[in-house]
C-alpha cells in the first residue's frame, strides 16, 4: 500500500482511538465500543509490524479503496466473513431499490404517444439507462432515452444514475436533441474517469407525430412502419469518448400506429446454447411479427422470443428494450 495512504489511515485510527477512549471513560458505553477499541489497537499494531492491509485468508493485499472506507478491514473482497457478505448484499439491495425508483412509470401515455419497456439487470443493479421525461408546461411532447454505460454491476449502475441526473437537469433547457446529447456528453466526460463511456439513443416526440432522434454510438433503433422495419444507424460517437463530440439528429414523422423499438446490446448480442448471436435481424423479425399487438404485448413477446432463442444459455449482460408508438 502507498505510504501516503498508510500515514493517512494511521492518523485516522489514532484519532478514532482517542474518541473511543473518551466515550468509554464515561462508563456509559456498551461492550461493543470496548471491542471496537481493541480492533483499532490491533490495526495499529499490524501497521507497526507491517502486516496491515493484508488479507488474513489469502495474504493478498486488501483493496486500498475499501481500507479508506473502513480502515479495520482485514479481508480482501473474496474473503469477507458471512456477516460482512450480508452487509454487502444489503447495500446492493438498497442500491437496486434506488435504481428501480429511477425508472419511468410503465404504460406511460402522453400527447398521443405510448411507451412500454422491459428492464432486466444481470445482477442486482444494471448499467442500462432507461428514461422518459414529460413536461406538461409546453408542447414539447416527451423525451425518451435508452442507453448503456460501459461495464457491468455497481460501477456501471453509478454511471447510469449519473446520466439520469444529467439528462433530467439538461432537459429543462429545451435544447434540440442533438444539442442536449452534446451537452450531456460534455458533462459526462468532465465528471467521469476516462476509460468509461456510454452509448445511448435520445429522442423527442411531439404531439404532431414528429420525432427528432439522436444516436450516440448505440445499437440502431428499429422503425416499424406497417409491415416494414428499418434500422436507424448511429449519428455520433458514444458519450465520454471526447469532451466535445458533435452530434446530429434525424427527423422522422410517425403515422398513427408506427413504432420505434430501442434496445441495448444485451439483447442483440445475447447468445444461444450453440453460441449463435441473436442479432439485429432476428430482433427485427420478432418486432415485425408482433407489430399489431398492443405495445406492452409487443415488448413481452419480443422478450419471450429472445428467451426461447437463448434456451438454457446464461444471460451475460443487462437487458433493456423500449417501444415508443404513436397512438391511433
Ligand atoms: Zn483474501
Amino acid at each position: 500500500m502507498a505510504e501516503m495512504t498508510q500515514t493517512f489511515l494511521r492518523e485516522q485510527l489514532v484519532h478514532r482511538r482517542g474518541r473511543l477512549q473518551s466515550v468509554i471513560a464515561t462508563r456509559r458505553a456498551g461492550n461493543g465500543l470496548v471491542e471496537l477499541l481493541s480492533e483499532v489497537d490491533s490495526a495499529l499494531e499490524r501497521m507497526e509490524n507491517g502486516t496491515y492491509g493484508i488479507c488474513e485468508v489469502c495474504h493478498e493485499t486488501v483493496e486500498a479503496e475499501r481500507l479508506i472506507v473502513d480502515p479495520l478491514m482485514r479481508y480482501c473482497l473474496d474473503h469477507l466473513t458471512r456477516e460482512q457478505q450480508r452487509a454487502l448484499e444489503q447495500d446492493l439491495q438498497l442500491a437496486a431499490e434506488m435504481q428501480r425508483e429511477l425508472l419511468p412509470r410503465q404504460g406511460l401515455k402522453h400527447h398521443g404517444w405510448e411507451i412500454a419497456y422491459h428492464y432486466q439487470p444481470l445482477g442486482p443493479v444494471s448499467g442500462d439507462y432507461c428514461d422518459v421525461i414529460t413536461r406538461n408546461s409546453d408542447g414539447d411532447g416527451l423525451l425518451f432515452v435508452l442507453g448503456d454505460a460501459s461495464g457491468k454491476g455497481v460501477a456501471a449502475s453509478m454511471l447510469m444514475a449519473h446520466l439520469h441526473a444529467i439528462f433530467r437537469t439538461l432537459v429543462a433547457t429545451g435544447l434540440p436533441v442533438h444539442e442536449l446529447v452534446r451537452q450531456a456528453g460534455r458533462v459526462f466526460c468532465e465528471t467521469t474517469m476516462s476509460p468509461y463511456f456510454a452509448t445511448l439513443v435520445c429522442g423527442r416526440a411531439t404531439a404532431s407525430g414528429e420525432v427528432e432522434i439522436c444516436n450516440a454510438g448505440h445499437c440502431p433503433p428499429l422503425l416499424v412502419r406497417g409491415p416494414e422495419v428499418t434500422s436507424l444507424e448511429a449519428t455520433g460517437l458514444p458519450l465520454g469518448m471526447f469532451c466535445d463530440g458533435g452530434y446530429s439528429a434525424r427527423r422522422l414523422t410517425l403515422a398513427p400506429g408506427d413504432t420505434l423499438f430501442l434496445y441495448t446490446d444485451g439483447v442483440s448480442e445475447c447468445r444461444s446454447e450453440s453460441h449463435e448471436e441473436y442479432g439485429e435481424e432476428r430482433l427485427a423479425r420478432a418486432v415485425a411479427e408482433g407489430r399489431s399487438l398492443p405495445l406492452e404485448a409487443l415488448v413481452r413477446t419480443t422478450m419471450n422470443h429472445l428467451a426461447d432463442f437463448r434456451g438454457g444459455a446464461p444471460v451475460l449482460d443487462d437487458l433493456a428494450v423500449m417501444a415508443v408508438r404513436r397512438g391511433v
